[in-house]
Order: structure tokens, then C-alpha cells, then sequence
């Protein structure tokens, strides 16, 4: 059992901050939230508990080499077949990059992650890699995996008719034996009657679709070169993905479509800035029907901490939005907690409410810099650091807990 007393709690699905009079955790699940008066600001010290954080965009298989692809563009460090993400992770022995993967997982725990949605390289190699790191760590890894090397070639590519073969038909299927759905870097990768024939295969064994629209205007151009329509509308045509990641370069009409079809929209915005791309159009998206995600994508160009992708997210958002009341630090902590239900439905929630599984994180707002928080979401936001995290528990199991700190009843 896991207790808490006289602490504050971001409590449902709007995670407004209450004192709480006891938070208690029996097996894997919300014993009870015994709830006190809504609060804003603090006077002194307390232990502010959260949702635990998902990161829906990341590509672990990167922990083999952080920061790789400084000074890289999008196509030289990470374009099929031959970026150099691409050569870095061929390269990689695999009880090394076991190691790798299963040190960042434990990073993202300490940084109060619980799960990620992972882009998978490698084939069904690199999705049982990420497995067992995940095994490993507790931290759940949503695994969306993809062929080892692009089935079609160049010329099949630009006439765009070729289906799958049959051997490219099998790894699919091995791969999804393993991975939670199925990713690709950009809709230029196949041709239509290949994401027709994915979403098919997908579908029937109820997995996850994701992909990487409008990174930049290369993937729109390329796509319309070819087909005679832009990658996004490809996408929710053929595929109906799950999710699509980045719309940095989202025009009106896109960001239209991303709202009418209610789509899941990942935002990687310190990834897109440090490839020196577009920032994203997080304003009007938020004014839009879409549902919107944060992810840190390329551990070639990031860490996987959500706090500094929060951070920059909401001084980016409120710049857009040209008003200092806009948006509200909840809606940008929505985005990494409650707005993955969306995606996930079942047994993940991103809020707290008794009842609900005990996915929370413990912050210590005894720190001086949190103690005489005016603001608690918006200290989250912007002010928290990873060595504020006191604890990190998933479905009940502990994957993280400062040495100095006992919640233990
Ligand atoms: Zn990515």
C-alpha cells in the first residue's frame, strides 16, 4: 500500500489542483482520494501529486546516440535508407543497445514517464528489443514497428501502383506479433496500394497506425509530385491512421482537415526547432477539433523529458495565441496526461479519480524554487526539473523513487 497525507492533488480529467487529505493506493489501483478545497497558489511546502505523463512520440532506439544529429538535416540524419540514423542503429550489437534503451526508459521514469508511443526501426528485432527494455524497466512502451529495410523500390515508389509482396506481407505480420501497431518515417516511403494493404492487415489484427505528415514541405511536395495529393490527406485517406505526428507545416486547409476527422496530432516542437523547421501551429490546432499530444521524438535531438518539452510548448502556444491569458498551463499538461485517453482507451486514463489505476507521479514542491508556488500547473509546467520527481508509479508498481523519500504507510 501507497499513502499519502496532507498533499495536493491534480485531480480528474481537468487536473484541477485540490488539497487532499489522503490519497491512498491498494495493488494497483486508486484506493481512495479523500478531497479537500480547490487551490491555486501555496504558502509552504507540499507534495503535489500528477497523472504519470505518456510521451507519445519518441524513437528509443536513438539511445544508442544522443545528440547524433547535431548539425544534421531531417534527410541527412533520419531519411530512409540510408540516414544516419538509419547506418548508427545497423551498426549497434544488441546486448549494448539493450543497455542503452533500457537506461533511457529509466531516465523517463525518474522524469515521471509512464509509457511512450515508440516509432520502432528494425523490424521485429528492433520491436522485441524495445520489449524486453520495457519488461525490464516497467515503464509501458506502446510499440509501433516497421519494416527493416522499405519494401519498394525507388522506380516502384514514382509510379506508385506496386502492392506488397508477399515476404513484405510476412514481416508485417511478424512485426505486429510483437509491436502494439505499425509506424513508417513518411507516406512517400510506400505506395497507395500498399498503405491500403496495411491498413487492411493492421486492422484485422486490431493494432495501432501512426505516421510523420507535414515535417516539412518536402514530405507534401514529394507526395503531390507523384500522387497528385498532399501526404496528410494520403494518409487519412488510405491509411486512417491512429496518429500523425508533427503537422509542423500545417496550412488552414489541413489543420481543417486534422479538426473534421478529429484526428490524435502529436507535437514534437523542440525536435522541429532543433532541425532548424517551422514551429507547428500549436494555437490554431488548439482551437481546432484535433486532439493534441506532445512527444520528444529523435533521442538524436532530444531527451526524452517531458518537462522541458512542456515548457517550451506553452511560452511557444502563448506567443502564437498573441495573448498572455492563452492557453491555460492545464491545456498543455493535458497533452502529455488526460488527452491520451483518446488513443489508448481501456485501462489508461491520464487523470486521478478513486477508483482509476494508480499511474501518478509525486513532485516535491518543498524545493525552494516550488515552495511559494502562486501557480501549481503553471510551476509544472514551466518550473519543475526532473530532480523535483519523488516518485513514479505505474498501475501501483514503483519505477522511480528518490532515495531520500518514503510514501510507504
Ligand atoms: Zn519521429
Amino acid at each position: 500500500m501507497l499513502e499519502f497525507s496532507n498533499c495536493i492533488v491534480l485531480h480528474g480529467r481537468d487536473l484541477e489542483p485540490h488539497y487532499c487529505h489522503r490519497f491512498v493506493v491498494q495493488g494497483d489501483t486508486i484506493a481512495a482520494i479523500d478531497l479537500g478545497e480547490p487551490c491555486q497558489a501555496i504558502s509552504r511546502g507540499y507534495v503535489v501529486l500528477m497523472p504519470g505523463m505518456y510521451n507519445s512520440h519518441t524513437h528509443m532506439g536513438d539511445a544508442c546516440a544522443p545528440d547524433g544529429a547535431t548539425g544534421l538535416t531531417l534527410e541527412e540524419g533520419f531519411f530512409r535508407p540510408n540516414g544516419y540514423k538509419y547506418r548508427k542503429l545497423a551498426q549497434q550489437p544488441e546486448a549494448e543497445h539493450l543497455t542503452q534503451i533500457t537506461n533511457h526508459l529509466h531516465y523517463m521514469a525518474r522524469t515521471g514517464t509512464i509509457g511512450h508511443i515508440d516509432f520502432r526501426e528494425q523490424g521485429a528485432y528492433g520491436a522485441q528489443l524495445l520489449r524486453r527494455a520495457s519488461e525490464a524497466t516497467g515503464v509501458r512502451s506502446i510499440i509501433l514497428g516497421q519494416f527493416n529495410q522499405l519494401p519498394l523500390t525507388e522506380s516502384e515508389l514514382q509510379q506508385n501502383v506496386a502492392t506488397l509482396s508477399t515476404e513484405a506481407i510476412a514481416e508485417l505480420t511478424e512485426v505486429l506479433a510483437i509491436a502494439d501497431g505499425f509506424s513508417e518515417s513518411t507516406m512517400n516511403d510506400l505506395t497507395d496500394a500498399a498503405w491500403k494493404e496495411i491498413y487492411q492487415v493492421t486492422s484485422r489484427h486490431h493494432k495501432l497506425r501512426a505516421i510523420h505528415c507535414l515535417e516539412n514541405e518536402g514530405y507534401r511536395e514529394v507526395s503531390l509530385a507523384i500522387t497528385g495529393r498532399g501526404d496528410l490527406e494520403r494518409a487519412l485517406e488510405l491509411y486512417h491512421p491512429h496518429l500523425v505526428i508533427h503537422a509542423t507545416v500545417a496550412n488552414r486547409e489541413d489543420i481543417q482537415l486534422l479538426s473534421q476527422n478529429r484526428v490524435n496530432v502529436v507535437l514534437n516542437p523542440r525536435a522541429n526547432a532543433n532541425l532548424g523547421l517551422p514551429l507547428p501551429p500549436v494555437a490554431p490546432l488548439m482551437q481546432s477539433q484535433a486532439n493534441l499530444l506532445l512527444g520528444t521524438d529523435n533521442g538524436l535531438l532530444n531527451s526524452p523529458n517531458l518537462f522541458a518539452e512542456l515548457d517550451f510548448t506553452y511560452k511557444l502556444a502563448k506567443s502564437q495565441f498573441g495573448d498572455a491569458k492563452q492557453p491555460a498551463p492545464q491545456t498543455i499538461l493535458k497533452m502529455v496526461t488526460s488527452n491520451i485517453r483518446a488513443v489508448l482507451d481501456g485501462d489508461t486514463y491520464g487523470y486521478l479519480e478513486t477508483g482509476l489505476p494508480a499511474d501518478f507521479v509525486a513532485l516535491n514542491f518543498h524545493q525552494p524554487h516550488l515552495r511559494s508556488s502562486q501557480h501549481i500547473p503553471a510551476s509544472i509546467v514551466t518550473r519543475v526539473t526532473p530532480e523535483d520527481v519523488l516518485l513514479t508509479v505505474r498501475q501501483g508498481k514503483v519505477l522511480w523513487q528518490a532515495s531520500d523519500f518514503s510514501p510507504i504507510a
